[in-house]
């Protein structure tokens, strides 16, 4: 007897109280200098720059820019740290201190989840939720790491690399900077960090964390500024090891300018990742895990589901399911717990998605929005389906990083391969099927570093992360995060 399909009602038209989380905890100076050799230091150019939220255009506060001769200041501030403290501190010190950073984020991380969503616009279910107890779990699981290394890789002689040069993305502002920070530390090295242009307070409010820590000064350095500062650490001679996140584009530029030199890299790039429904799938649930990877953070993810395949049997049933769930979305202010769909991060990644929407409509595809209401102020994008869309159409190839799906059908499991692998990506993928020999036929076949299988956007510090193709090379988390800051040639 068929199953009588039981329909979900969402909370469409449901008028909710605005349910606002406070900001009168939280603590932001008006000005942030640069975090050099554990002290507060003045940019020597003396300029600085606005960083504002996104939900309201308002100023949060001044943020120093740093040039090359910062840039140096920090490096030789990291450079004597290394020297002098922490690669002659037993891997059971470090892992102290680590420890230390992780209780501490945990003891402040309603302050840093409100902060994290009036920098860069996410919603504070995100931050709160996601972003910031995984950034201090990353702490806590490198912490554990620091005196194990030579277990880790046994037989092979461990050996710190020295100054490790970091560059971190506006999507995970805080997460990014722990992937980056924990690990290096955990392995003896002392870093020089660039949080994002428009995202840099969790940041800083981690180097007041290092500080209450009582990190030995040096060993962590933050300089703020846009991409011309990343270039400069990138170029700088006295580093050992580059670690990006970011763009594709970006990656290329530094791998250009590091070829040739003895700086080890790790480039976690961008992504185009397939999310793939069979028809034998629990569909409420896919729908559902489709939803999360690509609207949840504003579509703001590496690992996004932007392109969906639909096995062509449920095509019309997934469709109904999934604008119906789209109807129920929230789109709003950030600080609201209600809210689904943030702000977009900046004018500029707006401006870009909006592009992208334009492009889709011309070549043909065809367009589905809810009814939702947006704010007027503000950067804000209503979650965007395309469907009937081609293999070939720039909205199904190029990354958007916004909350926009292109929607594909198929028949065969050969036929979904190969569209799924049909990009320069390789990040991530998602599977939902009720058979588990599908499952391992298909991770085995889709060139994605990460696939999700009846789950999407799921993040464990232990799990390594990273990709394939023009998603970049290195893995970070997990065991395999730790030989990207050791040496292990003897
Ligand atoms: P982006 O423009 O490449 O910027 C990334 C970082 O690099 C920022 O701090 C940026 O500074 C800096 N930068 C820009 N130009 C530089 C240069 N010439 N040399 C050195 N540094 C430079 O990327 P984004 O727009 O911030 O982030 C979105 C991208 O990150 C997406 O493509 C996404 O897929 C990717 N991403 C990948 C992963 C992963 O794990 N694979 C994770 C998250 C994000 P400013 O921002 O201050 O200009
Ligand atoms: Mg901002």
């Amino acid at each position: 007897m068929a199953k009588k399909e039981v329909k979900i009602e969402y909370n469409k038209g449901w008028d909710l109280a605005p349910a606002p989380e406070s900001t009168s905890h939280i603590k932001l100076k008006k000005k942030y200098d640069l975090f050099i050799g554990g002290k507060w230091v003045k940019p020597s150019s003396g300029k600085y720059f606005d960083t504002i939220n996104p939900a309201n255009e308002e100023v949060l506060a001044k943020i120093a820019e740093a040039d090359a001769k910062d840039v140096d200041k920090a490096v030789k501030a990291a450079r004597k740290a290394y020297d002098t403290v922490w690669s002659k501190l037993s891997g059971k010190e470090r892992g102290k201190y680590i420890y230390r950073i992780a209780r501490i984020m945990q003891e402040q991380a309603r302050e840093l989840a409100v902060i994290e969503s009036l920098d860069g616009g996410k919603a504070i279910r995100e931050s709160r939720d996601i972003d910031v107890p995984l950034a201090a779990n990353h702490f806590f699981y490198y912490a554990g790491w620091a005196d194990k290394l030579e277990f880790a890789f046994p037989n092979r002689e461990v050996k710190s690399l020295g100054v490790a040069g970091q560059i971190t993305p506006w999507n995970f502002p805080l997460l990014m900077v722990a992937w980056k920070i924990a690990p290096a530390l955990a392995c003896g090295n002392t870093v020089v960090l660039k949080p994002a242009e428009t995202t840099p307070l969790t940041a800083l409010k981690l180097a007041e964390i290092c500080q209450q820590a009582g990190l030995p000064d040096g060993v962590v350095n933050i300089v703020t500024g846009a991409g011309a500062t990343g270039a400069e650490i990138v170029n700088h001679n006295d580093i050992d090891k580059i670690a990006f996140t970011g763009s594709t584009g970006v990656g290329k530029i530094i791998q250009k300018a590091v070829a040739g030199t003895n700086k080890k890299v790790t480039l976690e790039l961008g992504g185009k990742a397939a999310n793939i429904i069979f028809e034998d799938a629990p569909l409420d649930q896919a729908v559902e895990g489709v939803i999360n990877g690509i609207f949840f953070n504003q579509g703001h993810v590496c690992c996004a589901g932007s392109r969906l395949f639909v096995q062509e049997s449920v095509y019309e049933k997934v469709m109904r399911k999934l604008k119906d769930r789209m109807e129920s979305l929230i789109v709003g202010d950030p600080l609201d717990k209600n809210t689904d769909i943030g702000a977009i991060n900046s004018k500029e990644q707006l401006n870009t998605i909006k592009k992208y929407i334009k492009i889709g409509k011309e070549e043909g595809a065809e367009m589905y929005q809810p009814k939702c209401a947006i704010p007027k102020k503000g950067y804000f994008c209503k979650p965007t389906l395309f469907y009937n869309v081609a293999q070939s159409n720039r909205i199904t190839q190029e990354e958007i990083f916004g909350p926009v799906l292109a929607i594909q059908t198929f028949r065969t499991v050969s036929e979904v391969i190969s569209k799924a692998n049909n990009t320069p990506y390789g990040l991530s993928a998602g599977v939902w099927t009720d058979k588990g020999s599908k499952i391992f036929n298909m991770t085995s076949q889709l060139r994605a570093g990460i696939v999700w299988a009846n789950t999407y956007n799921k993040f464990d510090p232990a799990s390594p992360f990273g990709g394939y193709k023009e998603s970049g090379f290195g893995r970070e988390g997990g065991m395999h995060g730790l030989s990207a800051y050791l040496n292990l040639d003897s």
